[in-house]
């Protein structure tokens, strides 16, 4: 099985601080075989590391972009979107052949898009059902139900901004060939994490009181 972070940073994005090199590095250190580069409101991290693209190292472009109703993802974007209008920036990441999806929709600590995804919901092509940095697990858990329960694909990514973040939640295909066209909707990999921050942390604490 191959296996993709389907959402990270770079230093393009104004609060990350991963280089593009590092985040190749460690990206194969940890046994990725690719990554979408999905910076807040820009492809300038995509742009620069693109000449890293090999057949068993994928990048894919997207753009992490803030709208008036909450942060949608793109993939196979090439251009931003010109608007902050959340149905004007849905249509224009379509317009350019892009994938739209919802990053962490139910987290209520980020810029999530929360009850709006039921008004672009017969135009979301992915849902993320797993975002790494979700400072609970119920958020992803959440996202995971909602994208059972309305048949759209969900995606897994570790939405790194520092480089120990990188992998921290991934998808698996079997073929990069299926993600270059764009089937990566049907996620026919699991999708997976390696560990809970969250939960690391309370599990942490209660160990810390005698029973
Ligand atoms: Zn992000």
């Amino acid at each position: 099985m191959l296996r993709i972070d389907m959402h990270v940073h770079t230093k393009y994005s104004r609060d990350s601080n991963i280089t593009i090199e590092e985040l190749i590095e460690v990206a194969k250190k940890l046994g990725l075989n690719g990554v979408a580069i999905t910076d807040h409101d820009t492809l300038k991290g995509y742009k620069k590391a693109k000449k890293y693209v090999t057949d068993d190292f994928l990048i894919i472009p997207g753009i992490e972009w803030k709208t008036d109703k909450g942060e949608i993802l793109g993939y196979f974007v090439y251009e931003p979107p010109k608007s902050r209008d959340l149905y004007e920036a849905v249509d224009q990441i379509k317009e350019q052949g892009g994938l739209v999806g919802i990053p962490h929709p139910f987290d209520i600590f980020r810029r999530s898009v929360n009850k709006h995804i039921y008004e672009i919901i017969d135009k979301i092509d992915f849902i993320e059902v797993l975002n790494g940095r979700c400072s609970s697990s119920i958020f992803n858990e959440k996202a995971l139900k909602f994208s059972k329960t309305h048949n759209i694909p969900g995606v897994a990514g570790s939405d790194a901004h520092r480089i120990e973040e990188v992998a921290l939640a991934y998808i698996e295909v079997k073929d990069l060939k299926d993600i270059k066209k764009k089937k990566i909707l049907n996620i026919n990999g699991r999708i997976l994490k390696k560990r809970d921050i969250f939960i690391d942390f309370i599990r942490y604490v209660a160990s810390r009181f005698p029973r």
